[in-house]
C-alpha cells in the first residue's frame, strides 16, 4: 500500500521565506489567511489529503468508472463520501471570491492545498477541478444573473462543472469543431453534437452537472473565430432554480483508458440540448481560455503532484530493500545486505526526484501568486507583469512539470525493480495516471508551440524580457557573495543557453516556421531548466539566511536545501546546453524525408 505525506513544511518555506508571502498582505484575501492561518489550512488540507483521498487513490484504480445502461454512472466506492467531506470543508470555493460563496482566499493557498489532494488522490481530485475551472470561467465571462443562478450550488460543491471542447475529429484543431447551437428565439439555444473525453462528463456525486460546451451558431463563420461557449446544464432549472427536468445530454459510453480509473471520461451526446451563451457570440474560445489557463495550471500541478508521492514511495522502499553492498563497504554490517539507499545510482534518481519536486513546488506556487497579484492588485504595473509572468509560465509548468511528473514516476518505479511492475505496490498507477497530464488541456507539443509562438512575442517580448533581466539580476546581485557563486554560476550559463536559443529563435524562426516548431520542445525545456534553477537559487539564498540566523535546531532542513541545490545545479542545470545545441540544429534533418520514408 503507496504511503503518502503532504510536504506541508515545504510549502510553508517556500511561501512564507522564499516567496515572501507576508509581503502581500495588502492584496485582497491576504490578510484573511496570514501565516499562522495559512499554516493551520495547510494542515487541514494535509490531514484530509492523507487520511481521506489517498486511501482511496487504489480503490479508484481498481474500482473504476460504470455506466448503467441508462446512462448513469456510478464512481468508485468512497468517492462521493470523500467528496462530500471536501465540499462541506468549504475546499471548493476556497479562493472563491465571498460575494459567490467562497472564502475569498488567496489563488496561491488553494495551489497549495490541491498539490496534497492531487498527490492523495488525482483521479477523484479532477471532479472539484474541472468544478473551478468553469467557475473561473463563469466569474469572468458570465452575465449578473448567470452567475446568480449557477455559481452558488458550484461553489458549494452541489453542482460539478466540466469542459467540453473535443470531438471525434476535432482536438487540438478546434477550428474544426461541429457541434451546432440553434437559438430558441428566447434568448437559449438548442445544442446538438457528440463530444469525447469528457472528464467527469457524468457521475453520482452531485445534483446537478454544469456543462461548458463549445459550438457553432447556426451561421457563424468556418474555423475558430465562429466558436461560442454556451452552459449546458444536466437537469434544467425549474423555477425555483433547483434541478428539474432533465436536459437532452446524456452519457453514450464511458473510455475504458490506461489510468485515472477513478475518473469518468465520457462520450457526451448533445440532441438538442437547452443551452445558454456564456459570454460574446463568437467569442467561445477566448471564454473556454479563461478556463484553459487555471486549467492548464492545474494539470502542471497534477505531474507535480505525482512525481512527490511516487517519490516519496521510492524513498521508503529504497530504505528498506536490502540487496548488494555499498561500493565504499557495508553501512549495514548486521545486515545480510546494505538497505539499496547506499547505491550511488539510487541516489541519483532519488536525488534527481527531490530536486525537482522542490523547485517545481516552488515554481507552481510563484506563478499561483502572481496569479493573486495579477487578478487583485490595485496597482496597475504590478497586475499587468504579473499577468505577463502568468502567461508566460503557464505553457512551462504545464509542459515541463507533465513531461517530467511522468519521468520521475517511472523513475520512482525503477527504483523498486521488478516489484515496480507489480500492481499491488502503487507505482503503476502512478505512471499510468501521470501519463494523461502530457495530453489533455493541450498536448505538451502544443505548450511548447504556445511559448514559442505566441507567449515569447507578445508585446514585443515584455514578459521574456522582464524574466530574463529578474533572472540576471538576482545572479548580479549574488555575484560577490562566495556562498552563492556556485549556484549563481550554474544559473547565469544557463540563463545564458536560454538567451542564446531566443536569439536563434528571433533569427530563424520567423524567416522558417518548421524551425520555430522544432525548437519548441526544447526550448519550453530548456526554459523550464532556467525557471527551475532560479528558484532553486532563491530557495538556497533563503537558506542560508535562514541558517545564519537558526538556533532552533532546524539547520537540518536548510543544509539539506543548500545540498539539493548544488545537486540541481551540478547533475541537471547542465541539461539546457544539450538543449540549446539540440534546437539550434534547426529543421533540416528533421523534415528532409518524404513521409513515405517512415
Ligand atoms: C483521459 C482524457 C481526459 C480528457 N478530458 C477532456 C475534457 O474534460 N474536455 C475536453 O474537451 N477534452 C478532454 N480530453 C481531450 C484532450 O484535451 C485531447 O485529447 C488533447 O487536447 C489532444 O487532442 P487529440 O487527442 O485530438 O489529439 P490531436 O489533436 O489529434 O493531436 C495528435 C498529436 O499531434 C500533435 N499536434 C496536433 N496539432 C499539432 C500542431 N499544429 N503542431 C504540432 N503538433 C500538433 C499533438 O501534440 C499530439 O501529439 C481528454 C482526453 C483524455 C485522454
Amino acid at each position: 500500500m503507496p504511503i503518502f505525506r503532504a510536504p506541508v513544511e515545504d510549502t510553508l518555506f517556500v511561501l512564507n521565506d522564499v516567496l515572501g508571502y507576508e509581503r502581500h498582505s495588502n492584496l485582497a484575501g491576504f490578510s484573511d489567511a496570514s501565516p499562522d492561518v495559512l499554516e493551520a489550512i495547510l494542515a487541514e488540507g494535509a490531514k484530509l489529503a492523507e487520511n481521506v483521498m489517498h486511501p482511496l487513490n487504489r480503490v479508484g484504480d481498481l474500482e473504476g468508472c460504470v455506466r448503467d445502461d441508462d446512462g448513469s454512472v456510478a464512481t468508485p466506492k468512497g468517492f462521493k463520501e470523500a467528496f462530500d467531506q471536501y465540499r462541506e470543508g468549504g475546499w471548493m470555493g476556497l479562493a472563491v471570491p465571498a460575494e459567490h460563496g467562497g472564502q475569498g482566499l488567496p489563488y496561491t493557498v488553494h495551489s497549495a492545498v490541491g498539490e496534497y489532494m492531487s498527490s492523495a488522490n488525482m483521479a477523484l481530485m479532477m471532479y472539484p477541478g474541472l468544478t473551478q475551472g468553469a467557475i473561473a470561467a463563469l466569474l469572468v465571462h458570465g452575465s449578473d444573473e448567470q452567475k446568480a443562478t449557477w455559481l452558488p450550488k458550484m461553489v458549494e460543491g452541489a453542482w460539478t462543472g466540466t469542459m467540453n471542447l473535443t470531438e471525434p475529429h476535432c482536438g487540438t484543431d478546434l477550428g474544426l469543431l461541429r457541434s451546432k447551437a440553434v437559438p430558441n428565439g428566447d434568448g437559449s439555444y438548442k445544442i446538438s453534437g457528440q463530444k469525447i473525453f469528457i472528464s467527469a462528463g457524468e457521475h453520482d456525486m452531485s445534483d446537478n452537472i454544469v456543462h461548458l460546451v463549445l459550438a457553432r451558431i447556426e451561421g457563424a463563420p468556418e474555423g475558430v473565430k465562429g466558436i461560442s461557449l454556451f452552459i449546458v446544464p444536466k437537469f434544467n432549472l425549474d423555477a425555483s432554480g433547483n434541478p428539474g427536468t432533465r436536459n437532452a445530454v446524456s452519457c453514450g459510453s464511458l473510455e475504458e483508458k490506461m489510468g485515472i480509473h477513478g475518473n469518468a471520461t465520457c462520450v457526451m451526446n448533445y440532441d438538442e440540448a437547452h443551452g445558454f451563451l456564456l459570454g460574446e457570440a463568437n467569442g467561445g474560445l477566448k471564454a473556454m481560455f479563461t478556463m484553459m489557463n487555471e486549467a492548464r495550471l492545474g494539470v502542471g500541478l497534477q505531474g507535480l503532484a505525482v512525481s512527490e508521492v511516487a517519490y516519496q514511495n521510492a524513498v521508503a522502499y529504497a530504505k528498506d530493500r536490502l540487496q548488494g553492498r555499498s561500493l565504499t563497504g557495508p553501512k549495514a554490517p548486521d545486515k545480510k545486505a546494505d538497505p539499496i539507499i547506499v547505491h550511488p545510482d539510487i541516489r541519483r534518481k532519488l536525488m534527481t526526484m527531490k530536486a525537482f519536486n522542490e523547485a517545481g513546488r516552488a515554481l507552481l506556487l510563484w506563478t499561483a501568486l502572481n496569479s493573486d497579484i495579477a487578478h487583485r492588485s490595485e496597482d496597475e504595473a504590478e497586475r499587468q507583469a504579473a499577468d505577463d509572468h502568468m502567461g508566460l509560465m503557464t505553457p512551462v509548468v504545464k509542459g515541463v512539470l507533465t513531461d517530467k511528473g511522468f519521468e520521475h514516476a517511472v523513475m520512482a518505479q525503477q527504483v523498486f525493480g521488478g516489484h515496480g511492475y507489480i500492481e499491488e505496490h502503487g507505482m503503476s498507477q502512478f505512471v499510468r495516471d501521470a501519463r494523461i497530464a502530457m495530453i489533455y488541456e493541450g498536448a505538451n507539443g502544443v505548450q511548447a508551440l504556445d511559448l514559442v509562438g505566441r507567449k515569447l512575442g507578445l508585446n514585443g517580448g515584455r514578459a521574456v524580457q522582464a524574466f530574463f533581466k529578474e533572472v540576471g539580476e538576482f545572479c548580479e546581485a549574488n555575484r560577490a557573495d562566495e556562498q552563492m557563486a556556485p549556484y549563481t554560476k550554474a544559473l547565469k550559463k544557463g540563463l545564458n543557453d536560454l538567451q542564446a536559443a531566443t536569439m536563434w529563435l528571433v533569427q530563424n524562426g520567423m524567416t522558417n516556421p518548421d524551425d520555430a516548431g522544432a525548437a519548441s520542445t526544447d526550448y519550453m525545456h530548456l526554459f523550464g531548466l532556467v525557471a527551475l534553477g532560479y528558484m532553486w537559487a532563491k530557495m538556497v539564498k533563503s537558506a542560508q539566511d535562514k541558517l545564519a540566523a537558526a538556533a532552533d535546531g532546524s539547520a537540518a532542513f536548510y543544509e539539506t536545501k543548500l545540498v539539493t541545490g548544488r545537486y540541481f545545479m551540478e547533475r541537471v542545470m547542465p541539461e539546457t546546453a544539450a538543449h540549446l545545441a539540440r534546437l539550434s540544429s534547426g529543421s533540416a534533418t528533421m523534415m528532409a524525408l518524404p513521409a513515405e520514408a517512415f
